[in-house]
């Protein structure tokens, strides 16, 4: 589905992301770990577009994509769900999520989509008139990820999924993702605070060090390593 080969990002002279290679297969969940401040962020960003690499490739469904800009990436299913939300505070929840769909053209798949994530996150349905601004932290998150799937991804970008939310919250964000690889084969790549919660979700992890992957593999091998456990688990 997506595969970077050899990436090299960052702002202006300052690189972040070091000769990067990664793969996130159709249908998968893939978790992206490592410390505050490793590029974990620049890297999904440069993913959807919002910023483009220094050097590298970026292939998605085998066509280089490296050059092509954000909103070709969204329109063509690669969707960002960046941390912090960033809703448009003063429209309502249902104008949001369907900001989510503004490169497609498709209206009746659109409303279909927008009862889909009603019936699969009720509470948006009752606030679908309120302003976004006025969402709870758990609210507000679940709007967001709402607004990526209104853009019928086929490639999700998740950034810091649980954090500042309740466990309880957490739980249902968790349920909804399951909901979504289950039942549409959308890819998911997470990046999450919450070591243990990434790793048990995704089949597959990479770990970041200093803007270069240190550590991949399956998840489980991953849980079970004493390097990841001491450095990220707290075990
Ligand atoms: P966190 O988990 O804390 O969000 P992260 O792994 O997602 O961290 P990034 O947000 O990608 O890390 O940041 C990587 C580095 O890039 C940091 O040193 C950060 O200060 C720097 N950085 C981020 N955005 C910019 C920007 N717009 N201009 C310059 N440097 C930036």
């Amino acid at each position: 589905m997506l595969k970077v080969e050899a990436l090299n990002a960052g702002y202006g002279d300052v690189q972040i992301l070091w000769d990067l290679a990664l793969e996130i297969e159709t249908g998968s969940i893939t978790a992206l770990i490592g410390a505050n401040g490793v590029g974990k962020t620049t890297f999904l960003r440069t993913l959807a577009g919002a910023i483009q690499p220094y050097s590298g490739t970026i292939l998605f469904d085998g066509e280089d994509i490296t050059g092509l800009p954000q909103t070709w990436r969204a329109k063509h299913g690669i969707m960002m769900v960046p941390e912090g939300r960033q809703l448009y505070s003063g429209l309502t929840v249902e104008d949001n999520l369907m900001m989510g769909a503004y490169t497609r053209r498709d209206r009746s798949r659109i409303r279909r989509d927008l009862d889909w994530v009603y019936g699969i996150l009720p509470v948006l349905k009752e606030r679908r008139r309120q302003l976004a601004g006025t969402l709870s932290g758990g609210e507000a998150q679940m709007c967001a990820v709402a607004r990526g799937l209104m853009a019928d991804p086929k490639v999700l970008l998740l950034d810091e999924l649980s954090l500042g939310l309740a466990p309880v919250i957490v739980d249902g964000l968790i349920r909804v993702l399951l909901e979504i690889h289950e039942n549409r084969e959308i890819s998911i790549l997470l990046v999450d605070q919450d070591v243990q919660i990434a790793l048990e979700l995704a089949s597959k992890g990479y770990v970041f060090v200093n803007g270069r992957v240190e550590m991949s593999g399956a998840s489980e091998e991953l849980l079970k390593n004493t390097e990841i456990q001491r450095a990220y688990l707290g075990i």
